[in-house]
């Protein structure tokens, strides 16, 4: 008999773990990717005029982010992630020049809040109880309804942290999804907020060895195939219409959608999506950082508001990014530098460097937004949908996107009555 098959398409991070998660079931997995490269969002590429490999983006990960960490686990890379044994995140403010270290305890009971070398210089204990009416915000709230978006706490932690985590000006952000990134990491103690980065790489981390495990399990990943059209009959999706071929599927074959929300919203009819995307600007700097740069660094008061020290480069992360999209590259490149210099106390001329702008980085994390996202299950019984739009309760992150497709393999497992 044949084994039912089910195709996953897109080889982003909520595809692969999709796959992942399917790979040790009785079913034939076919992966479909449109471009010629896994990772979708989080990918690393070789850099022809850096003359090295770097990421689309710097992607940051907590401890708490425990679907990711499974996923890691799983494909057998978290030797790759690197990062201080204790949750431990260097600010720098640019106007002022002060320097400072973020230092929560590892246990739920925040006695680090008492302790004023642990918290942010010129903030009192009581302050950090503002945050608490976020955790108890009406559905639709924004968090500037419902906590105070001003004051040297807020500018130094709160706004940046949002920020970082929604890509969105956390003023104007949805507090449920503020809310649910609190509740998984800070609120759980400093254990769950150790920082992570993939030390050599996003594709390293988080894309090659899943591919390995894949094709190892007899999976087929196959690039280039851009699905143009579902076919659909009676109650169920009957085709697969790609560029040059299509797949029809068979009574017990099914489909993972785990495309991007606006390219998933031209596939499948009446599919509420969010429609109201934002922008991350990453520039890399073909620089080795001094011995003395923390691996990543909070910056308030400056354009540049991460910057990433790797072995071999500097890099800079600005989230919610959408004004600087029409900015020439190279003057972002030496308005960037500028800051980079004044914070490292590198020399001001500017080493090789790469710009890239990713347009539609994360869906913008306002309520209305959030309460545009799909469910996975679809009115076809054998379509699921996965991807960081999809509702996860967390914004659009790796996290996220992990979790949606690793609920997708259990929606499928169900489905076929595997489980
Ligand atoms: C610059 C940047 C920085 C970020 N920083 C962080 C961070 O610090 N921490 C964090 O947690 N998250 C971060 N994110 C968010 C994170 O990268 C995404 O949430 C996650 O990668 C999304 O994965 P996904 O699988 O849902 O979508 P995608 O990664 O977009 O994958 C979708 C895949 O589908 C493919 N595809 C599209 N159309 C078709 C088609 N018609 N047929 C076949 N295949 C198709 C695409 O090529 C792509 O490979 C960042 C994102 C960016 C862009």
């Amino acid at each position: 008999m044949q084994r039912p098959v089910i195709h996953i398409i897109g080889a982003g991070l909520s595809g692969l773990s999709a796959a992942v998660a399917l790979s040790q079931s009785p079913f034939d997995i076919v992966v479909h990717e449109a471009s010629r490269q896994a990772g979708g969002r989080c990918r690393s590429y070789f850099d022809e005029s850096m003359g090295m490999t770097i990421d689309n983006g710097n992607h940051l990960l907590l401890s708490g982010n425990k679907s990711t960490l499974a996923y890691v686990d799983a494909i057998g890379a978290r030797h790759e992630l690197r990062g201080p044994k204790r949750c431990e995140i260097a600010f720098a403010d640019m106007a002022s020049g002060e320097r400072w270290t973020l230092r929560p305890n590892e246990g739920r009971l925040p006695w680090w809040l008492l302790v004023e070398s642990r918290r942010v210089p010129r903030t009192r204990a009581a302050d950090y109880l503002s945050v608490a009416r976020l955790l108890r915000g009406p559905g639709q709230a924004r968090v500037g309804d419902v906590m105070e978006c001003s004051g040297p706490l807020y500018e130094r932690l709160w706004g940046p942290f949002f920020l970082a985590a929604l890509n969105t000006d956390p003023r104007g952000a949805s507090a449920a999804l503020a809310a649910a990134i609190l509740r998984e990491t800070l609120a759980r103690g400093g254990r769950a907020c150790h920082p992570l980065v993939a030390a050599n790489g996003l594709s390293r981390a988080f894309v090659d060895p899943a591919l390995k495990l894949l094709r190892r399990g007899g999976a087929q990943v196959r690039f280039e195939r851009r699905l143009r059209a579902l076919s659909f009959a009676e109650d169920r999706v009957a085709a697969l219409e790609f560029e040059h071929d299509s797949i029809a599927l068979g009574g017990q074959d099914m489909m993972v959608l785990a495309t991007p929300a606006h390219i998933a919203a031209t596939l499948v009819p009446g599919l509420s999506a969010p429609q109201t995307f934002n922008a991350i600007l990453n520039a890399h700097f073909n620089i080795a950082p001094p011995a003395n740069t923390p691996p990543i660094l909070g910056v308030v008061n400056a354009k540049v508001q991460w910057l990433f020290a790797y072995p071999d480069h500097l890099s800079v992360t600005v989230s919610d990014a959408n004004s600087l999209m029409e900015t020439p590259r190279e003057q972002l490149a030496a308005d960037l530098w500028r800051e980079v210099a004044g914070l490292t106390g590198l020399s001001d001329d500017l080493p090789s460097w790469r710009i890239i702008k990713e347009r539609r980085a994360t869906f913008a994390a306002s309520p209305e937004e959030d309460a545009r996202r799909p469910v996975r299950e679809t009115k076809w019984p054998n379509l699921l949908l996965a991807g960081d739009y999809v509702q996860t309760g967390l914004p659009a992150t790796i996290e996220g996107a992990v979790r949606s497709g690793q609920a997708a393999a259990r929606s499928a497992m169900e489905w076929f009555g595997a489980v």
